[in-house]
Parts: structure tokens; C-alpha cells; sequence
């Protein structure tokens, strides 16, 4: 029986660090992980759910969600190495001749970014995944983007003669001759997983990347309505890794950059909506964007009431590594944009998916947040919900370049 112990827990073991091995963007992003995250958070769901709110709280002063330690004890103290092999070239799509690795334009690691002065200064020690080779230059030669034929947004690395030479999903370079050119957008829209990565999946079947995706489109309409240019990183379910996505956001310099998902795990039951928001560690002006969604978010999904769950993480936050940096890709890749991840509501309830599913409450959700964005640009709001930052590198980690095969462009 001892023996019988033994080999189970040296096996499991070794599936652990294999995991790590083969896992270059772990921690990078995803809230797969939650079901673990908020075993590990345990004991501070006891303290939250002694002093959570019993009543919903009137609009104008949404109590700050109860403030959680840091958890340092779950991050990992080393990373694994980088892949030193490029990806195989895609098979699915019919990349043309001139398909050829990126070399010179696409900043990979945080050294090649060009330093982003809202930020505290962090430390390097992190290893980013280098599939794509680390390129000299630090910025689009041309800039903007080439939307392709299939709707794909193409960051630019260089105008040609005839056409652009452009930075595919997987970090390829790659000629276009038939899309087009925009050089720059208020607003990054994007609808978070698609393809492969289907997010959470409801009770009720619904499945997050579809939700993301038409709430995206619709917070997409609504900011354009209001006049401003809008360029969404997909429009159709595709897989799009982080780099790709936020490669979008910083070849066009928009005034913010929004990232839209849903949330899954484990959770407690909750007087009002369980609605999270993540900011860009230490940018003000991502921070308040972020109070003002998660304000007019409790807003509007309070008036449709159902069982709400809630994470110790309710309200708003940035979320970091142990080193000091942004866990989420989408805010550490984009050092120059302020950006924002919305974990609206719970699709992992029966209760908040089955609304979820209804036309109205995705566009009450959409219209929240295009009116955060509007007291974002027009006001000095402050917005509320805010928590602590807190340490928690923990993440099973999808959105890399691994097995990354492009879409058709
Ligand atoms: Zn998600």
C-alpha cells in the first residue's frame, strides 16, 4: 500500500512538472483556473462571506468588495523555459509562398517593448515564450492594421510597394495585397477565446467564446453609434493567441483596450451581481475605466434579478504575478494602452447563464459598458468596486502561440 502511495504521488508529480514543461504561457491567462484558485482561496471566501453584503448596495455607493490578502504562496518561484523550436506551419489554412517568420518589427518580450512610463518599473526575470523570434524594432514600421478579406485584423509591420507585410495570429509575417488599411482606432474591442478555446460552458450549453463575442459586437456598435472608430480582434470564432490580440491594440494606439469575457468556477452565493474587472497594474486611467464598468455594470445587471454567485475577487482589481507584473497577457503585452478585462457575470451558473442567454441582458451588459467608456472620456468619475491588487500567478494558461495554427486570412 505504501509502495501503492508512492508511485501514485511520484507519477502525479511528474504530471505536474510535465504540465509545466509544455505549458510556455502558463500564468499568462485564462480563468479556467478558477475552480483551483478559489480552492486555494478557501479560507477567504469564509472571511468574505462573513462580511459580504447582505442587501444590494444602491448604485451610487456599491461597497467595495471585501479586500483579500495577497496569496503568495500559490505562484510558482520559476518559470519554464522558453520553446526554443518554432511552430509548425499552419495546415488547415492555405498560407500563400510568402509566408515567412516574423524578423524585424513585433516586439516578443517585455525588453523589446518600448517602456511604458504609467507603469512602475518590473522585473525582467520573467521568461516570455519566444516562438516567434524577438525583432529588433520597437514599433510598426507603417502601424495600424490590414483587415483581411476573412475579417482578420492584421497588425503591420511594413507597407510594400504593393500591399503590407503584416503580422499573422501565430506571429508570422505574411504579404497581403487585398485588405484594408486602418491606421489607427479609439477603441480594441475584443471578444475573449474563440476557436479551440471555447472558455467556460453554462449549464444551459451556453458557450462563453459565442457570449464574448456577441457582447463584443454589440459594445463594438454601441461605441461606433457614438462616433468613435472601433477595430474588434475577431468577428468570427476563431482561435486568436494573447500576443496576437494585444498586437492589435498596440499598432493602433487607441484610447483603451477592452477585453470581454465571462466567468467560471467555483463560487458563493452573493446579494448582487459577482461581477469582476481587471486593470493594468499600477495606470490609473485603466484603473478608473475599470471602476466605471464594474459601477455601471452592478447597474444594470441588478435589474434582472437571479441567483447571483460572487469569487472573493468581486469588483475590481489587477491581478499580478509574483515578479511584480500583470498575470493577464492582454494587459502585460499592451505596456502603452490602458486595457480592461470584464468578467461580467457567472456563466457558470445555472441562474446568471440562463439570463445570460437572453438578448436583453447581453445588450444591458454591452450598453453598461459603452456608458462606462462615455464618463471614462467625459468625466473625471472615479468609478467604485475597488479592491486590493493582489498576487496570484496561478493559471493553467492558454492564449500561446503553441499549436497555433492561423485562420484563414
Ligand atoms: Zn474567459
Amino acid at each position: 500500500m505504501r509502495n501503492y502511495v508512492a508511485v501514485t504521488c511520484s507519477v502525479l508529480l511528474a504530471a505536474a512538472l510535465l504540465a509545466l514543461v509544455i505549458d510556455p504561457e502558463n500564468g499568462i491567462f485564462n480563468e479556467y483556473s478558477d475552480h483551483v484558485d478559489r480552492e486555494l482561496d478557501e479560507p477567504l471566501r469564509v472571511l468574505a462571506m462573513v462580511s459580504a453584503p447582505t442587501t444590494a448596495a444602491p448604485t451610487t455607493t456599491i461597497a467595495a468588495p471585501t479586500t483579500v490578502a495577497p496569496t503568495t504562496s500559490v505562484t510558482p518561484t520559476t518559470w519554464p523555459p522558453p520553446p526554443t523550436t518554432w511552430p509548425p506551419l499552419p495546415t488547415t489554412t492555405s498560407p500563400p509562398a510568402t509566408i515567412a517568420p516574423v524578423t524585424s518589427a513585433v516586439p516578443t518580450t517585455k525588453a523589446a517593448l518600448k517602456p511604458k512610463a504609467k507603469k512602475k518599473p518590473k522585473p525582467e526575470a520573467q521568461t516570455e515564450p519566444t516562438v516567434a523570434p524577438t525583432p529588433p524594432a520597437d514599433k510598426n514600421l507603417d502601424g495600424g492594421v490590414v483587415i483581411s478579406p476573412t475579417g482578420i485584423a492584421l497588425p503591420v509591420i511594413e507597407k510594400l510597394a504593393e500591399g503590407w507585410k503584416v503580422e499573422t495570429p501565430c506571429g508570422l509575417a505574411y504579404t497581403i495585397v487585398d485588405g484594408t488599411h486602418i491606421g489607427s482606432a479609439d477603441f480594441v474591442i475584443d471578444a475573449g477565446h474563440g476557436g479551440s478555446e471555447s472558455g467556460s460552458v453554462g449549464p444551459n450549453g451556453l458557450v462563453e467564446k459565442e457570449l464574448n463575442l456577441d457582447v463584443a459586437n454589440r459594445v463594438a456598435s454601441g461605441l461606433e453609434a457614438l462616433g468613435y472608430t472601433v477595430v474588434r480582434t475577431r468577428t468570427s470564432d476563431v482561435r486568436l493567441p494573447l500576443k496576437a490580440r494585444a498586437h492589435i491594440a498596440n499598432a493602433l494606439s487607441p484610447h483603451a483596450f477592452l477585453s470581454v469575457h465571462h466567468n467560471g468556477g467555483a463560487t458563493q452565493r452573493s446579494s448582487v451581481p459577482g461581477t469582476e474587472v481587471f486593470y493594468d497594474y499600477g495606470a490609473p486611467e485603466s484603473k478608473r475605466l475599470s471602476g466605471l464598468i464594474y459601477e455601471e455594470m452592478i447597474a444594470s445587471l441588478s435589474a434582472f434579478p437571479t441567483s447571483w454567485v460572487r469569487s472573493v475577487r468581486a469588483g475590481v482589481q489587477a491581478r499580478l504575478n509574483q515578479d511584480g507584473s500583470d498575470l493577464y497577457g492582454i494587459h502585460r503585452y499592451t505596456p502603452d494602452v490602458p486595457s480592461v478585462i470584464t468578467e461580467a457575470l457567472w456563466i457558470s451558473n445555472s441562474g446568471e447563464a440562463d439570463i445570460l442567454a437572453r438578448q436583453d441582458v447581453r445588450q444591458a451588459e454591452a450598453d453598461a459598458m459603452v456608458r462606462a467608456v462615455t464618463r471614462w472620456r467625459t468625466t473625471s468619475d472615479a468609478g467604485s468596486g475597488f479592491n486590493e491588487d493582489f498576487v496570484d500567478g496561478t493559471a493553467t494558461g492558454t492564449g500561446g502561440y503553441g499549436e497555433c495554427a492561423d485562420p484563414l486570412l
